[in-house]
């Protein structure tokens, strides 16, 4: 996968945006900040979008600016990628685990077994760019008074009922990383919310609590802005993106009917524009052994993610072990990611495809 704006096409207008900026010299929240976020604000059909350093700062602002913190219990699901937790951490919040469902979507049955009398925050995550059923949590939401933050770091442009991912949640988290449907130079992310005030304070807590400069008014003071640099950059590629949103949709649909009748778990075929494609995830029992048949053809693929959360060293503390979320263990050894980009040859889809039959000797 090549990440340069040269693969793209558009090197040459993102220099010249980069170089406006230079001129300018509005490094730090520039007008391309405040472009950026109403434009994306826009595309998501939410009312406010704030820009931040990361999708884990979107994350954690989300949470910050919803008012949760010490003490609360926040739900989201094992197989995320660890950011999501960490956001959670990171505000000295208590992460509470559920299982997926055993399609690895977010399950508002398991989320809503985990609830105690502290819950007071749950994070679906639209896992892989496909957008999770919302309805349920946000019915969950409702009935115990919880605030729904959506993780939407892989799902930039999903879109359901032609409502968007990041519409549902009281705040909901998007990422720039390089990589993502949507991504930038580095890092970056972005909050969107339709509520003014969470809007506001975010806006105050992703610059050291500041609205007038100088006087802190909410805490902690931390730093977590978008560089204009990234934005100027980011607003080059947004009206792209629901056309490379298509082209993955598309590389989707071909890896489908090529693989037909394997003995191998595909992605459920969904309708237009609910599915991004971040990820174009199979799951098969002969996992590792297709991964190093591939491999010898010279074919890349990815594991998201080896180790379901629960079982990560670095989370040993939450008190969770083997057998706790099963449908998030059998996945994390069965999962496999195929090449997927916008600009995939479709002959090299063709190709993966048929190396995939080679290897099932069919
Ligand atoms: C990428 C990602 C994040 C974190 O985004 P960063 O920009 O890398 O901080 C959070 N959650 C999920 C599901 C992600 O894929």
């Amino acid at each position: 996968m090549d990440l340069t704006p040269n693969a793209l096409g558009l090197e040459e207008e993102i220099l010249s945006a980069i170089t406006q900026v230079v001129k300018r010299g509005d490094f730090v929240l520039g007008a391309d900040v405040d472009r950026l976020e109403q434009e994306f604000a826009s595309y998501c059909g939410v009312a406010y979008a704030v820009g931040v350093d990361s999708g884990f700062s979107a994350l954690e602002l989300s949470l910050r600016a919803a008012g949760i913190g010490a003490g609360d219990e926040v739900i989201t699901q094992a197989n995320t990628f660890i950011a999501t937790v960490g956001a959670i951490v990171a505000i000295g919040a208590v992460p509470v685990l559920a299982d997926c469902d055993v399609k690895g979507a977010p399950d508002a049955g398991a989320f809503a077994a985990r609830l105690t009398e502290r819950s007071r925050s749950i994070i679906p995550v639209h896992l892989f760019g496909r957008l999770a059923e919302m309805g349920p949590f946000v019915e969950l939401a409702r009935k115990h008074g919880l605030t729904v933050i959506e993780d939407a770091c892989q799902a930039h442009g999903a879109t359901v009922a032609r409502r968007r991912a990041g519409s549902w949640g009281t705040a909901s988290a998007f990422s720039f990383y390089p990589a993502k449907n949507l991504g930038s130079l580095g890092d970056g992310g972005m909050l969107v919310t339709d509520s003014a005030d969470v809007a506001d304070a975010a806006r105050a807590l992703r610059n050291y609590g500041q609205r007038v400069k100088y006087e802190h008014e909410i805490g902690p003071p931390i730093g977590r802005r978008l560089d204009t640099l990234h934005a100027a950059a980011l607003r080059v590629k947004l009206p792209h993106l629901d056309a490379w949103n298509a082209l993955r949709e598309q590389r989707a649909d071909l890896y489908r009917t090529s693989l037909e009748g394997l003995p191998l778990s595909l992605p459920e075929p969904e309708e237009p524009g609910r599915h991004v494609y971040h990820l174009f995830v199979v799951e098969t029992e002969q996992r590792d052994e297709l991964r190093s048949f591939l491999g010898k053809q010279g074919i890349g693929t990815g594991i998201h993610y080896p180790i379901p959360l629960h079982l990560q060293p670095a989370l040993t503390s939450l008190g969770y072990g083997i057998g706790d979320f099963p449908n998030a263990e059998r996945l994390a050894a069965t999962s496999l990611s195929l090449p997927m980009y916008p600009h995939l040859p479709l002959d090299d889809v063709l190709h993966v495809a048929e190396s995939v039959r080679q290897f099932f000797g069919s």
